[in-house]
């Protein structure tokens, strides 16, 4: 690659306004002390300054974003900004200052213990971004923890939120990942054996990580001015479409916030992502995939799959829970606006109708899955109920399943058993344990499904465009995710990316990268980060 060398980057000049410290409440203590922070928003911050940091990758399109190119992404300047040595001229970092709901207790205040958003930056065209760096030290909302993040999540964080926005799932996005040179400590499983890992830091960018947890703090202290400060704030800069706060504005604000909260669980369920700690304060008020932790991908289609063994016992968080987890959180959120409409009905009907408005949506997304033209109660009920039973009669990779059903041959019925199972065979873990039964119920499905395309009328071609720009051929399999973090340990980034750049095209096949669609090996079942995940990061 060619680097031109110029005076000045842009990225010493870029554009910040900073609304939300302009606009909201500060913390008026600045020492970094931990402590509850009453009646503001958030707390001045700076990052810990670290000693050795160095670029491991960067995002080019989120680069794009905020109007920096190349250039200055390979500049030490862009090293020292994202891992928080240097402060550029307009950036007023700050932590923010938030509670939640942990695993359906209310676990009071918690905040940005080791996040430091770093100032909004102005682009262009106008888009305003926040820039937020997450280990990058202590806050006052630290409470018993270092303020650090570690190597592995870090790769994790990074690959999976550029990943989730190519595959067209809303997301905070990530710029960069950068080691520190410093070693953390961490007890990957809680069972006494910490060890000394390399420490990271991730820039993470949206327009607001605020969550349903900003809002809930303030209500649980009955602190309804703040709240207020805080709900009129956001409809105006984030929800400006929907008009001047008012109480009729708050109900439609709350509404929007169930759709797009529906919107994105529809879309992880399409890919198979399972994000693992759907807590109140990890939901966004935006509708983006927030805090990438223990998440995991399935990869044999089980619904009760959670990746987080510190949610083993209850699987709270279990993929096919993730859409009623979703409600119980806006429930939340509407327990914490009512001081502000003081009507307990129109809230109650908003969040009944969730169930409704996600049927819908995600009656639309199956339809989307298998090429069909719309959904038919009478016939599509059925026959998506059918399918959720046959992926789990043996271990079926549900991302593979669903490119091999694009390319089944519905134009013609007389296929035998056969024939139809071959196409299919990839998608099986173990296709020796699938019985003479479930082989039939299996082809039953298949012709059923033949026969329900036949009826749209769709051509093979056209049907199989459809799936694929829906079902995915890479996603960030766990293992996959794991590899990298290994070379990385190792001091490689060559893997990193490699992976970055394939799932910058999740649905094209990509020449000589089909090793990156295959099913997850065996060695991978049951290994620490593959399979099992703690929320230690
Ligand atoms: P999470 O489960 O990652 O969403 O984090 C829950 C809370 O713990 C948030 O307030 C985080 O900021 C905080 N937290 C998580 N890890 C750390 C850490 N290493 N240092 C300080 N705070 C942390
Ligand atoms: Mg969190």
């Amino acid at each position: 690659m060619t680097i031109v060398a110029t005076n000045s980057t842009p990225l010493s000049t870029l554009h910040f306004d900073n609304r939300f410290v302009r606009e909201l409440p500060a913390d008026p203590l600045t020492e970094n002390q931990r402590r509850q922070v009453m009646k503001s928003c958030y707390s001045y911050i700076e990052p810990t300054q670290v000693k050795h940091p160095q670029l491991l990758a960067y995002s080019k399109e989120v680069a794009q974003l905020i109007d920096l190119d190349e250039q200055d992404c390979f500049s030490s300047l862009f090293t020292q900004v994202f891992s928080g040595n240097k402060v550029l001229n307009g950036m007023q970092p700050y932590a923010q200052c938030y509670g939640g709901h942990q695993f359906g207790n209310w676990a009071g205040q918690l905040g940005d213990g080791r996040a430091i958003n770093l100032g909004e930056v102005v682009n262009q065209q106008g888009q305003r971004h926040t820039l937020q760096l997450k280990g990058a030290g202590e806050t006052p909302y630290s409470r018993s923890a270092d303020g650090l993040a570690v190597l592995r999540s870090s790769v994790r964080e990074f690959l999976c939120s550029e990943a989730m926005f190519h595959l067209g799932v809303p997301t905070t996005r990530a710029l960069s990942l950068i080691t520190t040179g410093e070693s953390v400590v961490r007890d990957m499983f809680y069972d006494g054996r910490p060890k000394a890992e390399p420490g990271a830091i991730v820039c993470r960018v949206a327009p607001s990580f605020l969550r349903f947890g900003s809002y809930e703090l303030f209500s649980a202290r009955g602190d309804i001015d703040t709240l207020k400060q805080l709900v009129d704030y956001t409809i105006r800069t984030d929800f400006p479409h929907i008009g001047e706060p008012s109480v009729e504005v708050y109900l439609n604000w709350f509404k929007e916030v169930c759709e797009r909260t529906a919107d994105m669980i529809v879309h992880w369920m399409r890919v198979g992502f399972v994000h693992g700690v759907m807590n109140t304060d990890n939901m966004s008020i935006l509708g983006l995939t927030i805090d990438y932790g223990p998440y995991g991908w399935l990869e044999d289609y089980n619904p009760d799959w959670t990746p987080n063994t510190t949610d083993a016992n209850s699987r709270r968080y279990r993929f096919g829970h993730q859409p009623q987890i979703a409600q119980w959180n806006l429930f939340q959120l509407a327990n914490a606006i009512y001081p502000l409409i003081e009507q307990a009905e129109p809230l109650q009907e908003i969040i009944q109708n969730y169930t409704h408005v996600y049927t819908e949506k995600w009656q639309l997304m199956r339809t989307d899955k298998l090429g069909l033209n719309s959904f038919v109660s009478e016939t599509d009920d059925a026959l998506n109920h059918e399918l959720h039973e046959i992926l789990q009669l043996a271990e079926t990779d549900m991302t593979i399943f669903y490119r091999k059903l694009a390319d089944l041959d519905t134009e013609s019925l007389e296929q035998s058993d056969q024939q139809l199972l071959a196409s299919l065979m990839d998608a099986y873990y173990a296709p020796d344990a699938l019985t003479t039964n479930d082989k039939t119920r299996i082809c039953n499905w298949l012709r059923d499904y033949q026969k329900r395309v036949q009826l749209d009328g769709t051509p093979d071609t056209v049907r199989k465009q459809k799936m694929n720009a829906v079902n995915p051929k890479y996603v960030l399999r766990n293992y996959m995710a794991q590899l990298a973090i290994d070379e990385a340990e190792q001091g490689d980034f060559t893997l990193i990316n490699e992976l970055l750049e394939l799932l910058r095209h999740p649905y094209d096949e990509q020449i000589d990268m089909e090793h990156h669609a295959a099913k997850r090996p065996d060695w991978a079942r049951e290994r620490a980060g593959c399979s099992m995940l703690s929320c230690s990061s």
